[in-house]
């Protein structure tokens, strides 16, 4: 089948939920609701003919190290979010990566996006473009600001993470 797989990681609260509802659905939400994991299938035209893609949006570092282990040998493709409001957000995805090279081994072979959310919140920057792009040069993936509240590079997102899959 044309199933790909995307799962999305990222600590708790950094925007992941929200990236994925305004990709799927078109929506913002200002509440914060603690996911528990969910699946989201979105039919999309790819080389001319039809995928399905699968989001996976995991629950963040406290999800359980066996769910973790399995949703990384599902998936496909990688989104790696941490907040621009949270240095700490992006310490967190450091050990998931690792767990990705472990698992899938040669990264360079995966589309892989690290992502700073919540680009909208100027004032409140703990993580400069500069310092998201030098950690995206040494995990070998890519790299993108957004913005799932005033839906800036959502589309963008996904849409660059099927360009790196039909790349390899
Ligand atoms: P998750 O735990 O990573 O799934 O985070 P959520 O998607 O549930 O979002 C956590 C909180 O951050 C919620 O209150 C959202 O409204 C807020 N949020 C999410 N994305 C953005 C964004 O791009 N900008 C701003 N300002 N807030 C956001
Ligand atoms: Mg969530």
């Amino acid at each position: 089948s044309n199933d790909y797989r995307v799962v999305v990681f990222g600590a708790g609260g950094v925007g992941k939920s929200s990236l994925v509802l305004r990709f799927v659905k078109g929506t913002f939400r200002e509440s914060y609701i603690p996911t528990i994991e969910d699946t989201y299938r979105q039919v999309i035209s790819c080389d001319k003919s039809i995928c399905t893609l699968q989001i996976t949006d995991t629950t963040g570092s406290h999800q359980f190290p066996a769910m973790q282990r399995l949703s990384i040998s599902k998936g496909h493709a990688f989104i790696l979010v941490y907040s621009i409001t949270s240095k700490q957000s992006l310490e967190e995805l450091k050990p998931i990566y690792e767990q990705i090279v472990q698992i899938k081994g040669d990264v360079e072979n995966i589309p892989i996006m690290l992502v700073g959310n919540k680009c909208d919140e100027t004032s409140g920057r703990e993580v400069e473009s500069p310092t998201g792009e030098a950690v995206s040069k040494k995990w070998k993936c890519a790299f993108m600001e957004t913005s799932a509240k005033t839906n800036h590079n959502v589309k963008e997102l996904f849409q660059e993470l099927l360009n790196l899959e039909k790349r390899r």
